[in-house]
């Protein structure tokens, strides 16, 4: 048998009472009777019961109904009406504020009891339906937030797709310009070789002349082709770090011979070595692509007789080699994008160029777990710094 601690609110003194005896006959506790509204919540306050026996018609400002309202709000425990008419105005009024039973006076033991136990059931039951309620909420709730985190994704998927297309469209459509200007040079300087070979006056100069541009323009395909294939590779993340023990003279003698090589600009290179071992250990590939790229945008963009500084030192394991020209310079406007692909900054005029140098230089850097900066003022110069750490 159930054995409930219960407040009775009734402000008959003798009914209170008959109940009080009644319910502890079924082994209930009283904790209190309270004859008002605001009389029966301080008991609340104090020590909340389990089950609340109301009577509907109290003097005060609260009646039973606004009384079982307020418990309802603040304690969530059942409440049974006592009423003593069943009258539909009465009926009405107690279905408003969802009680759990309610018993009409007079009532017998048994038909009290009952009731209790009626309204305990349905208690416990509106409980464990409020439980699955929220369970089901939250179940929702999670499926929700778990299909807008896929939708996200879906949406950052596509959007890199379309960024894909994008540049694909834009690597198409500046390789096939990139082709156009050194296949024309190619084209008529081939046409007259042909020309001055047919010839037989002296066109010695001007066979030389032709070659060297055949030559160059050849270097400027093939360079492009370079690139592209590189991106190609960086794109399927496919640059690996491959690290070798080399001499570091030969190794940066070669990489300036190619760069004079290949700029027949009047620019003098000078170079500083300050503590750099005989042999290091790094991957050649990935450093020759930065210093080559570097060196020789710092030759292209200086003036006719100009200086390029090359500084390497190495200090704590760390290779710190700086690049200097006295050249064209960087606009400060344009130098945040310098290392986007296909950038040219407006300053160039009509030097050649891809746009890509930096790109493969920045890409390299980052495969070389190192890091690069630069200093530029246009019309004064640029410096570019590269850290990258050897072993
Ligand atoms: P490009 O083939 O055009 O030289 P890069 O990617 O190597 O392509 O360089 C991107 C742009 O950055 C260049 O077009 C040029 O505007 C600028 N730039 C790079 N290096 C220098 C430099 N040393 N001096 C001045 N401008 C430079």
């Amino acid at each position: 048998m159930l054995a409930l601690k219960i407040l009775i609110v009734e402000d008959d003194n003798v009914s209170a009472l008959l109940l009080k005896k009644a319910l502890e006959k079924n082994h209930h506790e009283i904790i209190g009777v309270a004859a008002t509204g605001e009389e029966a919540l301080d008991i609340m306050e104090e020590e909340p019961a389990e089950l609340v026996m109301m009577d509907i018609n109290l003097g005060g400002e609260l009646d039973g109904i606004k009384t079982t309202e307020i418990i309802n709000e603040k304690f969530d425990v059942p409440v049974v009406y006592l009423t003593a008419s069943s009258d539909e105005e009465t009926l009405q009024k107690i279905a408003g504020t969802n009680p759990s039973a309610y018993v009409i006076k007079p009532f017998n033991i048994r038909e009290l009891n009952m009731m209790i136990e009626l309204a305990i059931f349905k208690d416990k039951k509106e409980k464990e339906l409020q439980k699955l309620n929220n369970e089901l909420e939250e179940k929702v709730r999670q499926r929700t937030a778990d299909l807008n985190e896929a939708n996200k994704e879906l949406k950052k998927a596509l959007e890199k797709e379309r960024e894909i297309g994008e540049l694909k469209s834009k690597i198409v459509q500046n390789v096939s310009h990139g082709f156009k200007t050194p296949l024309t040079s190619i084209l008529s300087s081939a046409q007259l070789l042909q020309i001055y070979s047919e010839k037989d006056h002296p066109m010695k100069g001007k066979l030389m002349k032709h070659s060297r541009k055949i030559e160059n323009s050849v270097r400027n395909l093939n360079n492009l082709l370079t690139s592209v294939l590189f991106f190609g590779k960086a794109d399927a993340n496919k640059i690996d770090y491959k690290p070798s023990r080399f001499f570091t003279a030969a190794f940066f003698n070669e990489v300036i011979d190619v760069v004079k090589a290949n700029n027949d600009k009047d620019v003098a290179i000078d170079t500083t070595f300050e503590n750099v071992p005989k042999t290091l250990k790094s991957d050649t590939d990935l450093l020759y692509q930065v210093f080559e790229n570097l060196l020789s945008n710092a030759v292209k963009y200086s003036k006719n007789k100009g200086h390029v500084e090359f500084a390497v030192k190495v200090k704590d394991d760390i290779m710190v080699a700086t690049i200097q020209d006295d050249g064209i310079g960087i606009p400060e406007k344009e130098q945040s994008q310098l290392f986007d692909r296909f950038f040219r900054a407006k300053n160039v005029g009509i030097t050649e160029g891809s746009g890509l140098g930096l790109s493969i230089v920045k890409k390299c850097v980052e495969v070389l777990k190192g890091e690069i900066t630069v200093q530029s003022k246009a019309g004064k110069g640029s410096t570019f710094t590269v850290k990258i750490p050897i072993d």
